[in-house]
């Protein structure tokens, strides 16, 4: 019975503090070579544990010290009923001396600790030395004990404990087994907080336990302090809502809804005015925390560029408050530009909307360079043609064909002019593209003996869908390119179109249409036309403002 009250008062740290090696949380290497050098009795005259606080280093060393002074030393399992165990449990046998290097630190306190080494052990075999914090020891403390660190009398062993080994001098790690403790996991953490619960019959949520764990940073010790103020504070049930409460944290539920209104692009207004409360730099760790859950779990609601983005803007955002600005404007402006971050495009998507955009042009220009240089209809007729604004805004149809016509000059040169020359577009309609054709000759054979390949040039532009219609026609080929930039244009009069190409060019002055003489050009024209340049309004102020008077001139050298 008066063991239980005194168990109802102590902290949970102490009570459940390993007592054997196979009690250690997240240390399992370590447990097994201390274990396996008691057990075949090779033992180093000095050890050195290290790591982070909280992660079982004491706790290692006094099971070690334990297990030398037990009745069946050296053991790695101390009997723990003999007298020498009992009293090491208590902290009270007298030939393990402990000392925090924290609180003695001076060359005095060593030189007693030295003093203490010339004498046997009282009832065990061996005299344990444990110098907590030994990184605290002046550099005087640490040469005073460098000669006895390495060659000690036989019945004395030193377990040095640190947290900052890199603070000890070179000399004094060269001088002993060196053990590293890891951090522990938070898996191990939370297990063992549970395990520790169902112990004291305490209900609990799992996600109470991880905001517990989370808080402890990796220090058992710590976490196991904050448990133990999380079960008075809870009063029977430990909810994830009452612990996040309880440290000042944030709730996950609503840190899931900060996330769902930013994502949604939301007004951040309610949101501030709840976060209010808070210290603003925690918001943002947690923050950090919940971001990096999200991206572990590969939540589907968080494109992966969102986490970089997010991460920067925290990253900024604690720089700011670093320099002491106004929190709550962080935190405004934190989720501001977290909200804006949304709908930033991706390098890619920009890209490809570039790429959009150039191939919108290109086929454009091609649209009104084919106008150009293939129709060959005299000016004039263009001039009158309603439709010709038409031949701009392209007919994607068309622009498909002309594509098709590419591909295949792409991949035969030969093939593409065969095609080109032979073919032309008719429509495409459901699926079917139908072209005229006026294949003769030996085009004719190769587009026939092509033709599983054409097949797969279409399926490649218009679809895998497509049929192909041909329909035999007795035409001029030339005449038909009018039809492939527009349908409407009409057919005009055969013998406008009955000479080749090069007969066209000579008729009109040059095979590049004429600039000045065309009263609707084509953009591109528009682009090259001088005279346009020479009469806009930018240029004649240029002038007028080298003609005034008070324009600079070049004085001549003499
Ligand atoms: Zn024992």
């Amino acid at each position: 019975m008066e063991n239980n009250t005194s168990n109802a008062r102590q902290v949970l740290a102490l009570k459940y503090r390993p007592k054997r090696f196979e009690d250690l949380i997240g240390q399992d290497s370590i447990s097994t070579t201390l274990s396996l050098a008691l057990d075949t009795n090779r033992l180093s005259h000095a050890y050195l544990l290290s790591g982070l606080r909280g992660s079982g280093k004491t706790s290692t060393a006094r099971i070690m010290a334990k297990a030398l002074v037990c009745e069946n030393a050296p053991t790695s399992k101390p009997c723990e009923v003999c007298q020498s165990c009992v009293s090491a449990n208590e902290n009270r046998h007298l030939d393990i001396i402990e000392m925090d290097a924290a609180s003695n630190r001076g060359i005095d306190d060593i030189k007693d600790l030295i003093e203490h080494t010339k004498y046997k052990p009282t009832s065990a075999l061996y005299k344990v030395f444990i110098i907590d914090e030994v990184h605290m020891l002046t550099t005087q403390a640490f040469n005073a004990l460098l000669k006895t660190l390495e060659e000690p009398p036989v019945f004395v062993k030193f377990i040095l404990a640190t947290t900052d080994p890199l603070k000890l001098p070179a000399t004094i790690l060269s001088r002993t087994q060196h053990f590293r403790f890891k951090k522990i996991s938070d898996k191990n953490i939370v297990h063992h907080l549970s395990h520790i619960l169902n112990l004291e019959n305490i209900e609990f949520e799992t996600a109470a336990l991880d905001i517990l764990t989370r808080a402890g940073k990796g220090s058992l010790r710590d976490t196991l302090t904050l448990m133990d103020q999380a079960i008075i504070y809870s009063k029977g049930i430990i909810t994830a809502s009452l612990v996040t409460e309880m440290l000042g944290m944030i709730d996950p539920v609503f840190m899931d809804k900060i996330f769902d209104s930013i994502l949604k692009k939301e007004d951040i207004q309610p949101i501030v005015e709840l976060l209010e409360s808070y210290e603003i730099g925690q918001v943002l760790d947690e923050i950090s925390i919940y971001l990096k859950q999200k991206m572990l779990l590969k939540d589907i609601k968080f494109e992966l560029y969102l986490f970089d983005r997010f991460i920067r803007i925290i990253a900024d955002s604690k720089q700011l408050l670093n320099m002491n600005s106004d929190s709550m404007f962080v935190l405004i402006l934190t989720l501001s530009k977290m909200s804006e971050a949304v709908n930033i495009k991706t390098i890619d998507e920009v890209i490809e909307q570039v790429e959009k955009t150039e191939v919108i042009r290109q086929k454009k220009e091609a649209v009104s360079s084919q106008a150009e240089s293939k129709i060959k209809v005299p000016a004039q007729e263009i001039q009158e043609d309603p439709v010709k604004n038409e031949i701009i805004v392209e007919d994607e149809k068309q622009v498909k064909f002309k594509k098709l016509i590419s591909v295949i000059y792409e991949k035969s040169y030969e093939l593409g002019e065969c095609f080109e020359k032979s073919f032309t577009f008719s429509s495409y309609e459901n699926n079917v593209l139908k072209i005229n054709s006026a294949a003769e000759g030996e085009c004719k054979a190769k587009l026939y003996k092509n033709f599983a390949h054409i097949k797969m040039f279409v399926a490649e532009v218009y679809g895998l869908d497509t049929q192909l219609d041909f329909e035999k026609i007795k035409k001029e080929p030339n005449k038909d390119m009018a039809r492939i930039i527009n349908p409407t244009v009409p057919v005009v009069e055969k013998k406008e179109y009955e000479k080749p190409l090069e007969d066209n060019c000579e008729q009109l002055t040059s095979c590049v249409a004429s600039m000045s003489n065309v009263s609707n050009p084509t953009p591109a024209q528009q682009d090259l036309d001088m005279n346009d340049v020479l009469n806009s309004k930018m240029t004649s102020t240029a002038l007028k403002l080298f003609q005034s008077p008070s324009a600079p001139r070049i004085k001549s050298k003499l």
